[in-house]
């Protein structure tokens, strides 16, 4: 088998509202890219989005989605984003708080789970405009939740998102 046969693609979102967010998120991509056996093939276009939920009067976040192929299984991906967020500056305190970075796989070839770690494809990505909307420019051809991201697309409207 060749070592091409084992990559598998997935997608992450990127995401800040705490510190130099486009230095965060930047780095992040930069910190992905030398990940064993990873490459990051698309980086969608920046988004700034309202914060949704959590404490009120958070700052916005800045927003992105990337496309990846990678030889690491879906939890030592995991692992790895935990490890970057850790990097730059994150702090688990406040649910849904602001953070310097945050980092979610959204989608991992042919894995599905429902383990509450790691549940993929991400349980709540399709109701959230800053994930859809980078993702739709990046994999217009993606399917979650059984239906195609224009469906989401629709769905997600009403959220205050703008693209830069
Ligand atoms: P957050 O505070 O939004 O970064 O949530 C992180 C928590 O969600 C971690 O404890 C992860 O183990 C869990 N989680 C579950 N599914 C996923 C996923 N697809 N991508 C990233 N984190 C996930």
């Amino acid at each position: 088998m060749s070592a091409a046969s084992l990559e598998h693609r997935a997608y992450i979102a990127l995401g800040s509202n705490l510190g130099v967010s486009a230095e965060a998120l930047d780095g992040a991509l930069e910190k992905l890219s030398a990940l064993p056996g990873t490459r990051v093939l698309q980086v969608s276009p920046w988004y700034r989005s309202a914060a949704i939920g959590g404490p009120a009067d958070q700052p916005d976040y800045l927003n992105a989605v990337c496309e990846i192929t990678t030889g690491l299984d879906p939890r030592p991906l995991l692992d790895a984003l935990h490890q970057i967020e850790h990097h730059f500056g994150r702090e688990r305190q406040v649910r849904w708080g602001p953070r310097t970075l945050d980092l979610d796989i959204i989608w991992y070839q042919n894995v599905t789970s429902e383990d509450p770690e790691l549940t993929l494809p991400h349980p709540r990505a399709h109701e959230r405009a800053f994930v859809i909307r980078p993702l739709a420019d990046i994999a217009p051809e993606l399917v979650l939740g059984n239906q195609p991201l224009n469906h989401w697309l629709e769905h997600t409207r009403d959220q205050a998102i703008s693209r830069l």
